[in-house]
């Protein structure tokens, strides 16, 4: 049987590079580790957590709040259902954009149970109105809520039960600082390593029932920029492949064909990581250049770029960020055979 690689046949799938949930991550759940154990990588936030959730049980009190950042896709709603599961009490997911008016927030603040958790996904785009309740709430588990209007409006103080509030932020800098203060606990999660995304796509390619060789796996490790859910995005599209083409084994050729004819390259760059370098390099001769000014002539956004694809790309090299702007680096030049003869800008 043959099967057509070429581009074409491939451009209404969904991009494996975004910071949106597609389709196919509504099936994340599945693939979701449910205990601290379970959870590959990111060692140093799980080696705290495990301190705290201990001394929070020992007391039978709820977690200290907790903040979790880190680019998209790396773990931060994962970890906020397994600190649920290992303190035993319900979580409650929402996300700042979502809660529009104080009411909306007060309303999900009473339903909840004692010691229960509220996750709050992109925690710095909540509004200001709503951030006022929530100081009181998570000092002293208490809400002032305003009854009737104009004149005659009263401010009923309501108890709340005690709560654990775990935020999730992309950018832990554009939390206003009241806010970053009454968190009691920041953890930052890193970008994984091969090793570790070989043994996340291995233990995904298990729930999912795809056989896999070892060298397949690393293969979708390296390239999947250090990110989790691109590990599991590029694994469901990598069985396609083997289906078709390998009788359901994926292969490291498998994974590299069908890689490759998704246009992630051996770095894990994809078109748009490598139409930002490209633009840096041919039109303002390697950096510095503005993130703006680079959003506006890739047309691209530029919190897109800051928050998807930069940390990748500084991460692995190709990049640097300077005072002045964004510099490519010789080896973004070597990726994409261009002669590099010096930058006077960069150093
Ligand atoms: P975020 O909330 O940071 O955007 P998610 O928690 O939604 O990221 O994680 C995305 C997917 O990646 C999840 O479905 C999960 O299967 C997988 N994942 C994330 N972190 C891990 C990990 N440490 N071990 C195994 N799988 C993980």
């Amino acid at each position: 049987m043959s099967i057509d690689f070429s581009l074409d046949s491939y451009t209404d799938a969904e991009p494996l590079v975004t910071t949106m949930l597609t389709g196919e991550d509504e099936n994340e759940g599945s693939l979701r580790p449910r205990y601290l154990r379970e959870y590959i990588g990111q060692e140093k936030a799980k080696g705290n957590l495990e301190v705290f959730i201990e001394a929070a049980k020992m007391r039978g009190e709820p977690l200290d709040h907790v903040l979790l950042y880190g680019p998209p896709g790396l773990g931060k709603t994962t970890l906020s259902g397994i600190i649920a599961n290992e303190m035993g009490v319900n979580v409650r997911i929402t996300s700042g954009p979502a809660i529009e008016k104080p009411g909306d927030l007060a309303a999900l603040l009473t339903n909840l149970n004692e010691n229960d958790i509220l996750f709050v996904d992109e925690i710095h785009r909540l509004n200001r109105s709503v951030e006022e309740i929530l100081y009181p709430a998570m000092e002293d588990f208490v809400i002032d809520i305003m009854i009737g209007k104009g004149p005659s409006a009263n401010s009923v103080r309501l108890d709340l039960p005690k709560f654990t509030l775990i935020g999730a932020t992309t950018r832990a800098g554009s939390l206003s600082a009241p806010l970053r203060d009454r968190f009691g606990v920041n953890l930052r999660l890193e970008l994984y390593n091969t090793e570790e995304l070989t043994q996340i796509v291995t233990r995904s390619a298990g729930i999912l029932d795809v056989p896999i060789e070892v060298d397949g796996a690393i293969e979708i490790a390296r390239r999947s920029r250090g990110t989790p859910r691109i590990a599991n995005r590029m694994l469901r599209r990598v069985r396609d492949f083997a289906q078709v083409t390998a009788g359901g084994v994926i292969t490291r050729e498998v994974a590299d064909r069908a890689l490759e004819a998704l246009e992630v390259d051996y770095m894990g760059l994809d078109h748009v990581d490598r139409r930002m370098l490209r633009a840096i390099i041919e039109q303002y001769g390697g950096g510095p250049v503005g993130l703006e000014t680079l959003a506006a002539t890739i047309n691209e956004e530029a919190v897109t770029l800051e928050d998807v694809y930069e940390p990748y790309l500084l991460q692995s090299g190709f990049l640097i960020r300077t005072p002045r702007g964004r510099c490519v680096t010789q080896k973004a030049y070597e990726h994409l055979n261009i002669a590099f003869y010096g930058q006077q800008t960069m150093e």
